[in-house]
């Protein structure tokens, strides 16, 4: 039964609606397949397993519905989305308890379309680093390699999609973290455009840069999970009113003909390990074969990049989390003097070191003195850097490098060093700070630590169908990763 796990999304959709596979036999595989793999990858903090069978067996007393996309297909939340009656708790303990009573608007369409929800997935705390070890609960490990972390923030996501435990999850990514984790991992995630998808539900870090997207085994899944969460919602007044392409149709594509492939020079050279040159390489080489064009682009504020974002995302953040104050959400302090007392206690007990730090570092770049100084020297970076990114793409369709200079790393290699950690985001951030969409594709194994290797293509906005086409081709062309090896 639980080969049902090894399916993608869209095989398991054809079982489904052949009538060979029911929707309670899908959730029923899942749950098995998180009882096997779960003592090691710890890629969930809650599963839903008796509300998740029963909302399959209500599918299937209906009768399987053409018109719902995802009708009985299992999916797992990262665990910043909002989701009603089931605690939301954004990996941090001032949210342990926080139960909301509405739906993220992404959630409410994966409901409305048919998925059921599986699980809610571990994810660094309030989606702050790169390695899911920043969870205040636990570390997630890769499912390649049980001493490696699976990237971050949405590690749980990523190493419960790699794991079979689910056929399609949701991450948020606000500097990297649906693409870092897809990548480590070897799974697909897609970053949309800033406004593509609706963010009303989910818990915010930094507005201006947070992105809901799918994290899937396949192209072609992420499509069909894009397409249902995609689009215009009155609620959220920075999603954009334009209407949703047909990403599946969009896929039709069996070439690369005519297509032109920007590579930055910023992102080949300098501090990319041997093996993920390598491997992203062999992949722009296939490209070609394929058909596409490649031509060198210069993005030359990329060292700036990772200051500029770490100054906005920390800025946006201290000011989203001063709502968590013991009196509105989560926990509160029993035993203080005073209201003062009560806010500081509560908050120096809830939030974790990492959020902690970035809290100091956000409200110290939009102080009185300081604002001129950092807040408005990166919010001219990014401007800056978004018309970098404007210019290359009127010289090419699509952007390619790697996601990550690196593999997976161990488990407690980079805790202790934040900069470190923070590097692990260079490829990645520019595509939020100037809201395009980025892809990571598995493109194979480092030919060193045998780990995935992820290929970031990036687009114009609202490019996603563009991106899904052309990471389809490139997909069919390579030789597909084998089971992931830690969990043998
Ligand atoms: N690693 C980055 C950070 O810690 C990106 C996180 C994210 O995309 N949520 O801010």
């Amino acid at each position: 039964m639980s080969r049902i796990c090894d399916k993608s999304l869209s095989g398991l959709r054809g079982l489904l609606a052949a009538g060979e596979v029911k929707a309670a036999e899908a959730v029923e595989a899942c749950l098995e397949r998180i009882r096997a793999t779960e003592p090691t990858v710890r890629a969930l903090i809650s599963v839903q397993a008796e509300q998740a069978m029963d909302r399959a067996r209500a599918l299937d007393a209906a009768g399987y519905d053409p018109d719902m996309p995802l009708w009985g297909v299992p999916v797992v939340l990262k665990d910043v989305l909002a989701t009603k009656g089931v605690a939301t708790t954004c990996a941090s303990k001032i949210l342990e308890n926080f139960v909301p009573f509405y739906d993220a608007t992404a959630v409410a369409r994966l409901k409305r379309a048919g998925a059921i929800i599986l699980a809610k997935a571990n994810m660094d705390e309030f989606a702050m680093g790169s390695s899911t070890e920043n969870s205040a609960f636990f570390p997630t490990t890769n499912p390649w390699d049980p001493e490696r972390v699976p990237g971050g923030s949405s590690g749980g996501s990523g190493a419960s999609v790699s794991a079979g435990q689910c056929f399609a999850a949701l991450g948020t990514d606000t500097g990297g973290s649906i693409r870092l984790p897809a990548s480590f991992c070897g799974v697909v995630g897609l970053k949309p455009t800033y406004g593509r998808v609706s963010r009303y539900g989910l818990v915010a870090y930094g507005s201006s840069l947070d992105q809901i997207g799918p994290m899937t085994r396949g192209v072609e899944d992420a499509a069909r999970v894009l397409q249902v969460i995609a689009g215009h919602d009155p609620r959220d007044s920075t999603s954009v009113d334009r209407p949703v392409p047909d990403y599946l149709e969009a896929l039709g594509r069996s070439d690369l003909k005519g297509l032109t492939i920007g590579l930055p020079e910023e992102y080949w050279g300098r501090g990319v390990s041997a093996e993920v040159a390598e491997s992203c390489r062999e992949a722009v080489a296939l490209a070609e074969e394929l058909g596409a064009a490649t031509v060198p682009v210069r993005l030359r504020l990329t060292d700036f990049a990772v200051a500029a974002y770490y100054i906005i995302a920390l800025a946006e953040a201290s000011s989203n989390l001063a709502r968590f104050d013991g009196v509105r959400y989560g926990r509160r302090d029993r035993d203080s003097a005073d209201l003062l007392d009560m806010y500081v206690k509560s908050r120096t007990q809830g939030f974790g070191e990492e959020v902690k730090r970035r809290i100091v570092i956000g409200t110290y770049v939009l102080s009185a003195g300081y604002y001129d100084a950092y807040y408005r020297k990166a919010a001219q970076v990014r401007r800056l850097l978004r018309r970098d990114l404007d210019a290359a793409f009127e010289g090419c369709d699509l952007i390619a490098g790697p996601v990550c200079p690196t593999t997976a790393f161990r488990l407690g290699h980079k805790v202790d060093d934040p900069l470190a950690m923070y590097l692990m985001d260079i490829f990645t951030i520019s595509a939020n700070l100037a809201g395009l969409p980025g892809l990571s594709l598995p493109v194979g194994l480092g030919t060193e630590s045998g780990l995935p290797v992820g290929l970031q293509l990036m687009g114009p906005a609202f490019g996603e169908d563009l991106l899904l086409s052309a990471a389809r081709v490139l997909e069919e062309a390579i030789a597909p990763l084998p089971a992931p090896s830690g969990l043998a």
